[in-house]
């Protein structure tokens, strides 16, 4: 029996039209508002090739079958429609802000409880499973705080509870974390970050192993129209390629960034988890001294977002709706492909710049 390929091969031809002739290699952007009557998608909210492709690629790499979105929050949501009225969500305290105000909104609506666990505490969320846990939400490395959850272990205590588990893998990616082989139900991707890869295109992704749970989600997804764009389909798929490559490079240099981090006078603490492409600083001079590391870079780009090609910074606390405890000098690196030697040079300088 041939030997399973690797996920690197994967990332290059998984979700490719058939090897024959006048084939495409790559699957094209079909722009369809509606198909000829007959077939398994008759209108275009229902299905589309392109998105298809993109679907196959990332649920092979995932190990489960995969669903599109408009965005990250559009799969976020509609995960979180899964949930029961008056069940209880367990998730982490400090991680991604848009999923935390999806909570304490339903949560203001009587439509959901919520249990807020710090991320890292495992026993806190073995303790917190009860009968009224519907469902574990989990974000492994979080962001900005970049902690990691022991999945395995609270999966196994969330099934015993009955509950589902749900990881949002955008940070780590298919390629550093398959959290469907941990033991989790539902994957969550923003598409929009790593794997979109290029800071031009915004779109999400479910990824589920269970084929009766698929139906569901993608029957709430034909129904609430939370559909991906075809060419968003098409480019987050070309970024996709390239995942590997991509990943590979921004996690050495993060890597050898934060080592260069540690030792400079300016940085208080360096938060990286030991693998990906992120990286978290406190900067010793307070959030006026972060605010300035910001707005000083010249290669480093200071914006929202992460996960592109190129290396981008920003302050979180900068807005009003990130959590609290996440200090108010935490600046979030988002490290990019580019030579390290420049990257360090520019981020030094401007670090160097704080004193005073
Ligand atoms: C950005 C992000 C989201 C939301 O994705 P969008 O594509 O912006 O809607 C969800 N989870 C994490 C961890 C993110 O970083």
């Amino acid at each position: 029996m041939a030997e399973p390929l690797r996920p690197a091969t994967r990332a290059v031809h998984a979700g490719r039209p058939p090897h024959d002739p006048d084939q495409p290699l790559s699957t094209p952007i079909t722009m369809a508002s509606t198909y000829v009557a007959g077939g398994d998608r008759e209108y275009g909210r229902t299905g589309n090739p392109t998105w298809q492709a993109f679907e196959a690629a990332l649920g092979d790499l995932e190990g489960g079958r995969a669903l599109a979105f408009s965005s990250g929050l559009a799969a976020v949501s509609t995960v979180l429609g899964l949930v029961a009225h008056g069940a209880t969500v367990v998730a982490p305290r400090v991680s991604y802000n848009g999923t935390l105000l999806q909570l304490a909104d339903l949560e203001s609506r009587g439509r959901v409880v919520t249990n807020l666990i710090e991320a890292e505490d495992t026993d806190g969320f073995v303790k917190a499973m009860d009968d009224d846990v519907a469902l574990v939400w989990l974000e492994s490395p979080t962001n900005p705080s970049l902690e990691l959850s022991d999945i395995a272990t609270i999966a196994a205590a969330a099934h015993e509870a009955g509950a589902s588990v749900v990881v949002d893998n955008t940070f780590a990616t298919p390629l550093l974390q398959q959290p469907l082989g941990l033991g989790a139900d539902i994957v969550v991707h923003s598409a929009t970050k790593l794997i979109g890869g290029h800071s031009d295109l915004l779109m999400g992704a479910v990824v589920v192993g269970d084929d009766a749970l698929w139906e569901v989600l993608k029957g709430r997804r034909d129904l609430q129209g939370a559909i991906p764009g075809t060419l968003e389909a098409w480019l987050a798929l070309r970024g996709l390629r390239t995942l590997h490559l991509r990943v590979e490079r921004a996690q050495a240099n993060a890597a050898e960034l934060a080592r260069r981090l540690a030792d400079h006078p300016a940085v208080a603490e360096v938060r990286y988890p030991g693998f990906g492409a992120m990286v978290s600083v406190l900067v010793a001079g307070g959030p006026d001294a972060a605010d300035r590391v910001c707005g000083s870079t010249r290669l480093w780009i200071y914006t929202t977002s992460l996960g592109g090609v190129e290396s981008t910074l920003e302050r979180r606390r900068r807005w009003a709706h990130e959590p609290k405890e996440v200090p108010d000098n935490l600046v979030r690196l988002s490290v990019g492909i580019e030579d390290v030697e420049d990257l360090w040079a520019d981020l030094g300088a401007a670090l160097d710049g704080t004193a005073g």
